[in-house]
């Protein structure tokens, strides 16, 4: 089957890195990744499908990863090579018309791990303790993890536990927004209760615009601030529910105006109340501790990397700084766990009392057509184009790029970006 392949290699690393340094998304033409023809992955034991890819997403940890800028902290929890590839709507390669999306998180259930960690326990896979264990090899996810295979080819193994079947009415470019919104839910449901609060969220490329997206219509904030860069970002940012939309560098006096702050300096001296940074960049992180108020919090969406930043506001101002990796189960502003399912009606986007992430998104994708996010798709042997795209997305109006794997037939009628 054909398959874009991530080897190790340092020396094609190195040259990613150079290459990916001049020009974003450059890694994919030197580095370690390339078209190849290869053997399906093994189903790993029972409980496991074979998966055909429709559409697959580049996120921009692939984009990270192909140019060589990914934290050495992955090293031990990724296995090579690898297929990347973790947005993906596909089909049970057995039925055609059984549509399915992955959540790739790797959890114990996966990984033959019983019992399970306490994360996975209570269906938190985000936080499970087991990424390197069991009978897979490494692999924090499904695009990450050699024994898998992963959305960037035309067939991959699956858990049951990471399947989800596709509504009729969402379509294919629906579907393959799941995943991405998923990390938006997560994201949104981080700042934790924002009700009447003022919410900054930084960056308006997939994550950004999903976060917004989740954040309007889930957390319920009383004043949402979005910062976008390309007037395509803006005109979206918008539509998905911002109150405001400014440039990056208007984000300190949108803040200030808005909560009646006092600008000390490039810190206020009041701000908002949750940051979510979904870029994570060492400038975005900065200007997110610099405008969130004393004893406020920033969400680091954003993949961030190695940063250099200056933590004395952080410190003085007791701002809190949270992680929101992937996805799991989510705590619903105002609705109780205990209020929050029906007990004799058993529903499969529960865990316990708690409704998954990736379910939420289902619902969140249908309900704000976050199908019109995606903008351009390539087949599998134009990777370098189409990597190059992802890379420059919002210059270029576009916000997400896809692979489409989809057999003639099967393809929508659609013009490319
Ligand atoms: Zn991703
Ligand atoms: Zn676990």
């Amino acid at each position: 089957m054909k398959a874009l392949v991530f080897e190790r290699s340092l020396a094609r690393f190195a040259a990613a890195r150079v290459a990916g340094s001049w020009a974003p998304g450059g890694g994919a033409r030197v580095g370690p990744l390339h078209l190849a023809d290869v053997d399906p992955p093994e189903l790993p034991g029972p409980g496991w499908r074979r998966i055909t890819p429709l559409l697959s997403g580049i996120c921009g940890s692939d984009l990270a990863t192909v140019d060589g800028r990914s934290s050495r902290y992955f090293e031990p929890i990724v296995s090579f090579p690898f297929v990347p590839g973790h947005e993906l709507v596909g089909h049970l390669e057995d039925q055609p018309s059984a549509r399915v999306v992955i959540e790739p998180v790797l959890g114990c259930e996966a990984r033959g791990i019983f019992p399970p960690c306490e994360a996975c326990a209570v269906g938190d896979t985000g936080g499970c303790r087991h990424v390197a264990f069991g009978h897979l090899k490494p692999g924090l996810q499904t695009g990450f993890c050699a024994d898998t295979g992963g959305g960037w080819s035309s067939s991959l193994v699956a858990h049951e536990s990471q399947i989800h079947p596709v509504p009729e009415g969402l379509s294919d470019d629906d579907a393959v927004m799941v995943e991405p919104t998923a990390c938006g839910v997560h994201a949104a449901l981080a700042a934790g209760p924002v009700s009447d609060a003022t919410v900054a969220v930084l960056g308006s490329g997939t994550l950004g615009l999903t976060t917004l997206a989740a954040l309007r219509r889930l957390a319920l904030p009383g004043h949402l601030i979005s910062s976008a860069k390309y007037p395509e970002q803006r005109r979206w940012a918008r539509e998905l529910g911002a109150d405001e939309v400014v440039a990056p560098d208007g984000i300190a006096r949108a803040v200030r105006r808005s909560t009646r702050s006092l600008a000390a300096g490039r810190v206020l001296t009041g701000g908002a109340d949750v940051v979510v940074d979904c870029v994570g960049s060492a400038e975005s992180i900065a200007t997110a501790v610099a405008v969130v108020r004393p004893r406020g919090r920033v969400v680091l969406a954003g993949m961030p990397g190695v940063v250099r930043l200056d933590l004395t506001p952080l410190w003085h101002r007791e701002v809190q700084l949270v992680g929101a990796y992937a996805y799991g189960v989510e705590h619903l502003p105002g609705r109780p766990a205990d209020t929050a399912s029906d007990p004799d009606l058993p529903d499969p986007g529960r865990s316990g009392s708690l409704p998954r992430t990736f379910h939420l998104a289902l619902e969140l994708v249908a309900e704000a057509g976050l199908g019109r996010l995606v903008g351009a798709r390539y087949p599998l042997d134009r990777f370098t184009e189409a990597l190059t795209h992802a890379a420059e997305a919002g210059r270029r109006g576009t916000v997400k790029v896809v692979f489409d794997l989809r057999p003639e037939t099967r393809r929508p009628a659609w013009r490319n970006a």
